[in-house]
């Protein structure tokens, strides 16, 4: 095992240097399933850790078919060509669940993957440790300490993935289509909620007018919903991916809000809490792994569940007795 702990080091020196090949080994440690994996990417992460938390962290859902792909690429890539180094990673909901993907792989960003100054990284699969959400949080820990700028994280607007992102981010945006009336009466306010900025996508050719109606409906419901985030207001831009217009927009109000959020203190405070509710995530998660492979919980509990379902024994007294068998140690 001496051996291997000289390995994980070398690899933390090697990611400081930028190499990108010694990235992708170290997310493949950290997104292993195994134990001696476990360990040994926490070491590396305690070596990268002076080097983490400089990147400007971005998330951005939107439903299938927003163009959230077409838009990180534009959007990634015009970050690249004002000499940005740019990480897009991803959060599929569906992935862990099912093994089949919403989001799909990196042929999707063909131009950004080919450009030296970005890294794609497809969605891990789920599996134990912490699941998803660690691996996605440590990957981008190693991305900025490999010294990337800007840290994408894509996700679908489906289920608790946007809040998952949400939690990981500085800055979170919402993808939505145009002439979305209907869609905006369907449309999860609390989604709305957990956004920075609403971005119009497709507002090219005929849609454009379109767009600017749907942009104006838009601001008039965030103008009454509850910021994301304290001293900024939430409003909706327009962009074209394919035509690649509006996105410098988009970059700019970024940098406005990094810095209206920097010089009031919300974007530390911000970090602080992320960092509190991992910690307080993995607990949850370990706890619950730790009492459902219980072997005693497991073989009491479909008993336990047929008592409460027969209607022989109230449910708060069953959970109670488990719980006393589960700290019972011998
Ligand atoms: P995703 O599922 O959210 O990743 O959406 P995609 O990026 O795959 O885009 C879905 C479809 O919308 C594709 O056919 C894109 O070419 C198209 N699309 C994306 N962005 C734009 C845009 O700005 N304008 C137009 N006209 N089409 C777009």
């Amino acid at each position: 095992s001496n051996h291997k702990d000289i390995d994980a080091m070398m690899l933390a020196e090697d990611i400081l240097q930028g190499s990108r090949i010694s990235l992708a080994r170290g997310i493949t440690l950290v997104e292993s399933n195994s134990e001696h994996h476990f360990h040994e990417a926490q070491k590396m992460l305690e070596k990268l850790l002076p080097e983490t938390g400089r990147a400007i962290r971005i998330g951005i859902t939107g439903v299938p078919g927003a163009g959230k792909s077409t838009f990180i690429e534009a959007f990634g890539s015009y970050l690249c060509s004002k000499g940005l180094k740019v990480a897009v990673l991803a959060v599929d909901p569906t992935s862990s669940l099912t093994g089949g993907s919403i989001l799909g792989d990196k042929t999707r960003m063909e131009r950004l993957a080919r450009n030296p100054k970005a890294f794609i990284r497809p969605s891990p699969s789920g599996g134990k440790l912490g699941g998803v959400h660690r691996k996605t949080r440590e990957t981008m820990l190693l991305c900025e300490a490999a010294g990337f700028d800007v840290i994408l994280v894509e996700t679908v607007g489906v289920g608790q993935s946007e809040v998952i992102v949400r939690d990981m981010v500085d800055f979170f945006m919402l993808l939505v289509l145009t002439g979305a009336g209907d869609e905006l009466q369907g449309m999860k306010k609390g989604i709305m909620e957990l956004a920075d900025a609403v971005i119009i996508n497709k507002a090219d050719g005929a849609n454009e007018i379109v767009a600017k109606k749907t942009r104006g409906e838009y601001n008039r419901i965030l103008h009454f919903l509850q910021p994301a985030t304290k001293g900024w207001e939430t409003k909706a831009l327009m962009c074209s991916s394919l035509k690649e217009t509006g996105i410098s927009e988009i970059w700019d109000m970024i940098l406005t809000f990094e810095r209206t959020t920097k010089d009031s203190g919300v974007f530390s405070d911000r970090r602080r809490l992320q960092m509190k509710e991992w910690i307080h995530s993995m607990i949850v998660d370990q706890l619950q792994m730790s009492f459902f492979h219980d072997t005693r919980i497991k073989s009491l509990l479909p008993k336990i569940e047929n008592e409460v379902i027969s209607g022989t024994r109230p449910v708060a007294a069953a959970v109670d007795e488990l719980f006393n068998v589960y700290y019972q140690r011998d």
